[in-house]
């Protein structure tokens, strides 16, 4: 008998992520309701199923949707305002001023909007993300059919979202119970970086995630600095901080650990920490190298973070692939670390389990969400192609991304003309005016503000 189904993608490629090191050629992958629920020879498909709609990839590799495990999706308003400066007075001179002054919901939603339309072009489907008003990511994120991992933001200073840590917490809270049932919308803590949240919240926070079953997002070991000061101010680094006060667990990811020492490895490998690597992030604060390869061999799961755009500028998951494998081979003098499977398994699988969304996100598996995109091998230079592993990390850029889908539903598809993202029905839900006109006014506003050369 024949089903019914919403759509049947046929593509030259399929790269399902699990198995290890597998490339499916000429198979189908059929979707229903937002979920795969099949995966055949293409030359069979026809008996078995028909589609409302589809989609034939004769030149593409398919494969899962990535997911970007650490960003500040909104600070996209913030890019190029502030280069070539090392991180902390990046932040109390630049940043933080910035958003002193600017932060509001329209903020936070512009910025997120914009974000969102960048990632979705380089075939990212899902974020990890850390910002104020989370209500406003959220709504950027739904309208234009993204999904989001939303970090509750905890600090224990004011900002124009909160006074104090108690109320950073209560406003989250809130937001989480709004919105705990929205499609595409999940939640975890965030408390912003050990330095800059106290023991008594931190603590609160463990509480409050293991009574919520949410996972916690925090900056941890970014650079030589905080570590110092840790040890100054408490006697501790910042992880053995985390450590002592029970924080430690799959429940929490880390993003950067780049100043980590053979025991804080250790300590995150024993307890099930995941780790956000942000390779560009660090290399342009010149915070330094994370050992992935070490953290890699002793077993610690690692996902990929673009950061915020202030630090990086792309929003590119693929540039961040590409940067991890390199890295952890130059740094470790091994070139077997980090192979190109293992860093499209960081781009996905890895950051679904971080998210603790694996049953559902980071393969293109039967019974898990069709969050998928089709990357083009028929651009000049991934010819020839011997091995679309290879190419996907080696080659491809986030340009040659055609398609994304989230739940099934197409969010992007690459237009032909030279118009790029402002072309029209280029993302299904947001006309591209509306980006334009987005970008216009907060460079209006921002640069007037402003000078992106001030010392
Ligand atoms: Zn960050």
């Amino acid at each position: 008998m024949i089903k019914s189904v919403d759509l049947v993608i046929v593509a030259r490629w399929v790269l399902p992520v699990i198995p290890k090191n597998t490339v499916l050629e000429h198979q189908a992958v059929v979707v229903h309701q937002g979920v795969v629920i099949e995966i055949c020879p293409a030359s069979i498909v026809s008996e078995r199923f028909v589609a409302n709609e589809t989609v034939h990839l004769d030149e593409h590799v398919l494969m899962p949707g990535l997911i970007n495990l650490h960003t500040h999706a909104a600070m996209s308003l913030m890019r190029g305002l502030a280069d070539d400066v090392p991180l902390m007075p990046w932040l109390e001179k630049h940043i933080w001023p910035v958003e002193q002054r600017f932060v509001s919901p329209p903020f936070v939603y512009d910025g997120t909007l914009l974000a969102c339309a960048e990632m979705l072009s380089g075939g990212i489907t899902t974020f990890n993300d850390m910002y104020f008003f989370p209500e406003a990511s959220i709504q950027a994120a739904t309208q234009i059919g993204m999904r989001a991992h939303i970090g509750l933001v905890v600090l224990e200073f004011a900002t124009n979202y909160a006074n104090d840590a108690g109320m950073y917490l209560e406003k989250g809270t809130a937001v989480r119970d709004a919105y705990k049932t929205q499609p595409r919308i999940t939640f975890s803590f965030a408390p912003h970086a050990p330095y800059t949240v106290s023991d008594a919240t931190l603590s609160t926070i463990g509480t409050l995630a293991e009574q919520l079953d949410l996972g916690i997002h925090t900056h941890m070991h970014e650079t030589m600095h905080e570590v110092q000061t840790s040890k100054a101010n408490h006697g501790l680094s910042p992880l053995t901080r985390f450590a002592n006060l029970g924080l430690l667990g799959t429940r929490l990811t880390l993003a950067h650990c780049v100043h980590v020492n053979d025991a804080d490895m250790q300590l995150m490998a024993d307890y099930g920490c995941h780790i956000a690597h942000c390779p560009t992030s660090n290399l342009k604060l010149a915070s330094g190298i994370a050992p992935m390869a070490k953290c890699d061999a002793l077993g610690i799961n690692i996902g990929i973070g673009t950061d915020g755009a202030a630090s990086n500028n792309r929003l590119d998951m693929f540039a961040e692939m590409r940067m991890a494998a390199l890295l952890a081979k130059g740094q470790s003098g091994d070139a077997t670390a980090i192979s190109a499977h293992q860093a499209l398994e960081m781009a996905t699988i890895n950051g679904a389990k971080a998210l603790g969304l694996e049953s559902q996100l980071g393969s293109v598996t039967v019974g898990k969400q069709a969050d998928l995109i089709a990357v083009n091998m028929a651009e000049m230079v991934s010819q020839p192609c011997y091995d679309p592993i290879s190419h996907l990390v080696y080659v491809a850029s986030r340009e040659n991304v055609t398609h994304t889908w989230v739940d099934g539903q197409l969010r992007y598809n690459k237009p032909e003309s030279s118009t790029g993202v402002f072309s029209q029905g280029v993302f299904s839900e947001v006309e591209p005016h509306t980006l334009l006109h987005i970008a216009q006014q907060w460079h209006h506003k921002l640069s007037g503000a402003f000078s992106h050369r001030q010392a």
